[in-house]
């Protein structure tokens, strides 16, 4: 089934989707430890904490609604990526996920790469002190501003995008006398298992050179012969919240195809091989994601099976998580404005923020949970969907979502796995102020972006 976004939100008057979860779950209090960060916990008193902080203490300090992120749990899961993979492999983390400079300074330190794809996320590793060398420079189409400065700053890879880009950057690279290492990325064909608007490796798309018809062939023919470019390898990236392994297979065998028709052809064995990013991870306790130990073994019992077929050593492998790190490490802490309920449908729990915080459920029918994290609950389950404060009414942050019958005005709710494309697709739609980024970590909570002001706001405008 294809699902595409209305113009106008998701579709938003009906019922749960068929073969959804229709029973409420059994402890409403519960906090499946699946969804949210690893840090969060129900104290006694029934008040959620993270990394030992109260979020009512959040709320009170910080204003809602915020992103709360569990800075223990973002650097467990880069290490647990990183040790998963191991030295002969590299993991960089995708920047457009959610970049801050906290997160770089996180990322440095845990032994992690860094994808950029834009001048902004570009000026943001290097402002925190990436080493350039660790730094990738990805996109469509990279601006000549963008790849000069990326050239200059001798960022360690640039993902060549099409045709007309081996030349730009070539020629960019010869004027700066530099010879710029780069790597190919190819459209395998490969539709993953995803919603149609974040399913990236198939044919009929913007990104990469076609594997199809000789395109990529041609493509590593052009890039080889140019002085100013040192080719390393080929990328595919083949989608995003992929949950299964099959996708890559498929993948890694045609890239693994194309590497031998390059030693046949050239003569030389390209030493990487990147299969991008994409891995899914739990936005309700519906999903059931993979660890990154299985999915490194299973990429490189692949990779090592398709090398060996084609009588190949095995390239460097490297891939590019950006969800499935940052994703479940922070949730999206609001307050009830209003409860209202509608006789023989369901009850509309509207929060201090929405779209604007929150773009994916209406861009994507996205699905997220929610909790009642200010108080514990005896009440029975109700129905609910939880909406925003905009002016339009796809502004919804979760489509189907059981709360206590109780709730009501003042309380917290949050809604868990928002620490990936929330913040960093945030907007300022009704001229909202985009809300902060709280790190909280063993006891303390500081904010790494702070939240917008009027005065932001305005100083944009020169009237
Ligand atoms: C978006 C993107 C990623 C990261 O995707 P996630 O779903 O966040 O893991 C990795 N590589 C490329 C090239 C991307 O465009």
């Amino acid at each position: 089934m294809s699902r595409s976004a209305h113009p106008a939100g998701p579709r938003y008057a009906d019922v749960l989707p068929e073969g959804h979860y229709t029973a409420p779950p059994t402890d409403l209090n519960a906090l499946d430890p699946r969804v949210w960060s690893r840090t969060v916990a129900r104290g006694e008193d029934g008040v959620a904490t993270v990394g030992g902080v109260k979020v009512t203490e959040l709320a009170e300090r910080f204003g809602t609604p915020a992103y709360v992120m569990d800075e223990a749990d973002f650097r467990a899961r880069c290490r647990a990526w990183r040790e998963a993979f191991g030295r002969d492999a590299d993991v960089f983390y995708a920047g457009k996920a959610f970049l801050s400079r906290a997160i770089v300074r996180w990322l440095t330190e845990e032994g992690l790469n860094l994808d950029v794809c834009s001048e902004g996320e570009l000026a943001t590793a290097l402002a925190a002190g990436m080493p350039a060398d660790r730094i990738a420079l990805h996109g469509n189409n990279k601006s000549a501003r963008e790849i000069e400065r990326a050239v200059e700053a001798g960022v360690g890879r640039i993902v060549l995008d099409s045709f007309q880009e081996i030349a730009r950057v070539a020629g960019i690279a010869e004027r700066l006398g530099r010879r710029q290492r780069v790597q190919i990325r190819v459209t395998v064909g490969v539709e993953a298992h995803t919603h149609e608007f974040i399913a990236t490796a198939h044919e009929d798309q913007k990104f990469g050179i076609a594997l199809a018809e000789g395109q990529a062939a041609e493509a590593v023919r052009r890039a080889i012969k140019l002085d100013s470019l040192e080719l390393i390898g080929i990328h595919s990236h083949i989608g995003s919240q992929i949950f299964d392994t099959s996708g890559f297979e498929v993948a890694a065998h045609r890239v693994v195809g194309l590497l031998k028709d390059v030693r046949d052809e050239h003569g030389v064995e390209l030493p990487e091989i990147d299969l991008g990013g994409g891995l899914g991870i739990a936005y309700t306790s519906d999903d059931d994601p993979r660890e990154p130990a299985e999915i490194a073994a299973a990429l490189r019992e692949i990779v090592t099976r398709e090398c060996a077929a084609a009588g190949l050593a095995v390239p460097r492998i490297s891939v590019e998580p950006g969800r499935a790190i940052v994703g479940p490490t922070a949730f999206t802490l609001y307050e009830v404005g209003t409860v209202k309920p509608l006789r023989g449908l369901r009850t509309y729990v509207s929060v201090d923020g929405g779209m604007s915080d929150n773009i994916r459920t209406a861009l994507y029918d996205a699905e997220y949970s929610v909790g009642l994290v200010s108080r514990a609950s005896t009440a029975e389950p109700m129905l609910t969907r939880v909406v925003g404060k905009h002016c339009e009414s796809g502004d919804i942050v979760v489509k189907d979502a059981f709360l206590p019958a109780d709730v009501a005005p003042g309380d917290l709710i949050a809604v868990p796995a928002t620490g990936a494309y929330c913040r960093s697709m945030a907007s300022n739609y009704n001229h909202a102020l985009r809300p902060p980024v709280l790190a909280v970590h063993e006891g303390q909570a500081r904010v790494i972006v702070r939240r917008e002001t009027e005065e932001d706001l305005l100083r944009l405008d020169i009237g």
